[in-house]
């Protein structure tokens, strides 16, 4: 089967003690059950504090922090599980971490998450390049649905050509309104073209002044990790200029987010949540690197906020298209 990674992917190196915000701070890290299993059999003193904070809810195991960090974060930033016991011993979530794969059956494709700092830095500042494929072993009969993936394949491309070539935020506006044009041929419309210079034309006529106040106010309804997100939403400073960042942030949320729409058909809610992100984070302003790594750890790592941008992205008068389109297509 096809493997495709974006031309980063191996460029990535953890920080480990030189890291600004730790992926060991803050999070209670979520434990598959047969690393759970083995916690609970290891002898000695780290078996005893692994012990410790291993809990179970709603029939899951998470490791409990201790103050603000993991129990095992060492002061030089390295996990003692890991140095006591090698890399293969950490559970799932921290072995992977920052590393994401999408499994589709028949293709699969590996990402970075923006919430760790040095994946950040990567997503945010490499420059534009295709993905790296390559055909690896494996790879079983696929469940999605044949004809919706194609579409999904197919316009991602376009997609991307979007964001490439126009000038920001029209790009983030187009975006928008093709996620639209895409999200009828989902639902069934007949195929017609999508015409570029007609849709910014419409788009224009649909905007409404944005409302940054609003998707604050949306953000601090949800559930919330730290106080320096907190803070940046109750008093933000000026908004910064829009920056290529932005711009490789909408190509991240595109790249990750475009063909799961495979498994409900929403394609408009998850352009809407990457785009939201985006204005949320230009409006935020200071340092871009570390505010959208902030925005990814409090929205994205968390599935009920996903989840509650989804559905606010149809219904919540800061999230509809005119006033986004308001902010994209001044
Ligand atoms: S957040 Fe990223 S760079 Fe920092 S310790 Fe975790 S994996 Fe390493």
């Amino acid at each position: 089967m096809v493997l495709t990674k974006p031309a980063y992917y191996d460029a990535f190196a953890c920080l480990a003690g030189d890291c600004p915000d730790s992926c060991c701070h803050q999070w209670d890290v979520q434990v598959d059950p047969a690393a759970a299993a083995r916690y609970q059999a290891l002898p000695g003193a780290l078996g005893d504090r692994l012990r410790q904070f291993l809990y179970r809810e709603d029939g899951a195991w998470y490791l409990a922090l201790d103050g603000d960090r993991c129990p095992l974060w060492q002061a030089d930033g390295l996990c003692q599980i890991q140095r006591q016991l090698g890399h293969e011993a950490l559970c799932a979530v921290c072995r992977n971490f920052p590393r994401l794969r999408h499994d589709y059956g028949d293709f699969v494709e590996l990402g970075l998450e923006l919430s760790c700092p040095e994946a950040a830095r990567l997503i945010l500042t490499a420059p534009a390049a295709p993905p790296v494929q390559a055909q690896v072993p494996g790879g079983d009969v696929p469940e999605y649905d044949r004809e919706a993936m194609l579409l999904l394949r197919k316009t991602r491309q376009t997609a991307l050509a979007l964001l490439r070539d126009h000038p920001l935020p029209q790009a983030l506006g187009l975006l928008l309104l093709y996620a639209h044009h895409v999200q009828h041929l989902l639902d069934g419309a007949a195929w017609v073209p999508f015409q570029e210079e007609a849709a910014v034309a419409f788009g224009k006529t649909l905007a409404e002044p944005p409302d940054p106040a609003g998707l604050r106010r949306v953000c601090l309804g949800l559930e919330i990790l730290t106080d320096r997100w907190r803070h940046l939403l109750e008093a933000p400073p000026d908004p910064g200029p829009w920056l290529p960042g932005h711009r490789a942030m909408a190509r991240y949320g595109v790249e990750r987010y475009w063909l799961q729409a495979v498994s409900d058909y929403d394609l408009a809610g998850r352009v809407k949540l990457i785009l939201s992100g985006c204005v949320l984070v230009r409006d935020l302003g200071g340092d871009l690197l570390s505010t959208a790594q902030l925005w990814s750890k409090e929205i994205e790592n968390c599935a009920d906020n996903v989840e509650a941008l989804l559905d606010a992205a149809y219904h919540h008068p800061a999230l509809t298209d005119a006033r986004l389109l308001g902010a994209l297509l001044p």
